[in-house]
């Protein structure tokens, strides 16, 4: 995993000793001297993690971290303060300027780099999300990158998995008023209990009386329901072993006892604002994608799905020679109902048509909105004898009760044409189908209109 850091201090000597031990883990590295470089250099976008000094002359860490979660061009990247060991407090404004973790100085090695790497992994995972995101011009990614209150509102939903009741007592007592906790009190029922719970970390206290917290842990990663679910890890100090390979199988953090209260709270923090995010970029992507295939108006398919979809339905027909066939259908004289009713009547008049057809049709059968008030219905493993009478089970649902219009009391009467292909197993296209149902809606409308015609090949 290749990444690149950007080092920030004041002082030379400590920005060399960071930047030794990172090239040793063959990181890239940047370095900065100031607040200003640092932020020109995130800029330019190839960064993937700030280790950034607190104090420096002129513009200290806190303003720098500030400023980089207040533009959407950075604000994704995240940003770990180095602070003195002694300064507690220093942690609670880094929290408050978004910081996403902390390093105290002297810095281990260990920490360092397993910090590095877990959030490396995690900006992996968000650029990935953007890049889709953006491809696929989602509105409002770089809005929802600048929000800041992601972790306003409801309090983050943990699960802690702790075998003493004394410790999750203690760990419950820490994250008062800053984390909702439910306790499971042997691995079995937590893994249990996070797949079937709406959490959004978990976190495994290392100390099981016969279990292998790290089996647990690999179990979670494993598991559908539990994949995606940060996972911090509790050890004890001479754990290091354990959180190595935690680390490898893929925990999300650790935390060494005895715990600190600022420091749990930190990292529980920003494992969850992590996860909210992605939750919501993830969604706005398929809706996004959801948007490019669903029509507006009627919430069917539209026709690029179907010109998507259409031929992977004839091909798997053909290749199981199973039966398939289609309709389409086209409102008689729908211009008249426009020009009584105006072009909002005639909207309404498609939804009503395309709720109609919803409940006409099965599950498996593809309706989608072809063009203005023409609709495709494909329907497979059903035979054209069985397709006609649907499509006649349609033409009369639409004939028989009026549409309500623009707040008409007895309503208007609206009728439709329909045309009708089947499948033919040998030499068929997906063309041929479409234009034999297109055939026969044009004999429908020369034979009167309100009427289905089914055309042979
Ligand atoms: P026919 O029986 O021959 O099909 O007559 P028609 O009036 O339906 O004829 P045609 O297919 O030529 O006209 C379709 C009309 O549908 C034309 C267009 O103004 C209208 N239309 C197309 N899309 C929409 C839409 O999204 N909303 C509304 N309200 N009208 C639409
Ligand atoms: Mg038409
Ligand atoms: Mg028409």
């Amino acid at each position: 995993m290749t990444a690149r850091i950007l080092v920030v201090d004041d002082i030379p000597a400590n920005v060399k000793l960071l930047e030794v031990r990172l090239l040793a883990e063959y990181f890239e590295v940047l370095t900065a001297f100031n607040g200003p470089d640092a932020i020109a250099a995130c800029e330019d976008g190839k960064v993937d993690v700030v280790l950034l000094d607190v104090m420096m002359p002129g513009m200290d860490g806190f303003e720098v971290c500030r400023r980089l979660k207040a533009d959407p061009a950075t604000a994704h990247i995240p940003v770990v303060m180095v602070t003195a060991l002694d300064h507690v407090t220093d942690r609670v404004r880094g929290l408050d300027v978004g910081a996403d973790d902390f390093l105290t100085k002297p810095v281990n090695d260990l920490q360092l780099i397993t910090r590095v790497k877990s959030l490396v992994r995690l900006k992996v995972l968000t650029d990935e999300l953007r890049l889709r995101a953006s491809t696929t011009h989602s509105i409002g990614v770089d809005e929802l990158l600048a929000r800041s209150d992601l972790l306003k509102g409801e309090l983050p939903k943990v699960l802690l998995i702790d075998e003493q009741s004394s410790s999750a007592a203690h760990i419950c007592a820490l994250l008062d008023g800053a984390a909702d906790v439910q306790i499971a009190a042997d691995p079995q029922s937590g893994l249990f209990n996070a797949a079937e719970g709406a959490y959004e970390c978990i976190i495994v206290s290392s100390g099981f009386s016969d279990f292998d917290p790290l089996r647990l842990c690999s179990q979670l990663r494993s598991l559908d329901r539990t994949r995606s679910l940060p996972i911090v890890l509790l050890v004890n100090k001479e754990e290091d072993d354990l959180t190595v390979r935690g680390l490898e199988l893929g925990i999300n953090d650790y935390l060494v006892r005895p715990l600190d209260r600022q420091e749990l709270i930190a990292r529980l923090r920003t494992q969850v604002r992590r996860k909210r995010y992605n939750d919501e970029l993830r969604q706005s992507v398929s809706q996004t994608i959801e948007m490019a295939v669903t029509d507006g108006l009627t919430g069917l398919h539209n026709r690029r799905y179907l010109d998507s979809h259409l031929p992977r339905l004839v091909e798997r027909a053909a290749a199981r020679r199973r039966p398939l066939s289609l309709m389409i259908t086209d409102l008689d004289r729908f211009k008249r109902i426009n020009d009584t009713f105006g072009h909002d009547g005639g909207d309404e008049v498609l939804r009503e048509f395309a709720r109609r057809v919803k409940k006409s049709v099965r599950g498996i059968d593809l309706a989608c909105r072809f063009g203005g008030e023409e609709f495709v219905i494909v329907m497979p493993d059903t035979e054209g004898s069985l397709a006609e009478i649907v499509a006649e089970r349609i033409r009369s649902e639409i004939a028989r009760t009026p549409f309500k219009v623009g707040g008409t009391e007895q309503g208007v009467s609206v009728t439709v044409s329909v045309g009708v292909s089947a499948l033919v197993m040998e030499g068929d296209t997906v063309a041929g189908l479409m234009k034999r149902a297109d055939l026969a809606l044009y004999d429908a409308k020369t034979r009167g209109r309100n009427r289905v015609v089914a055309r042979a090949a």
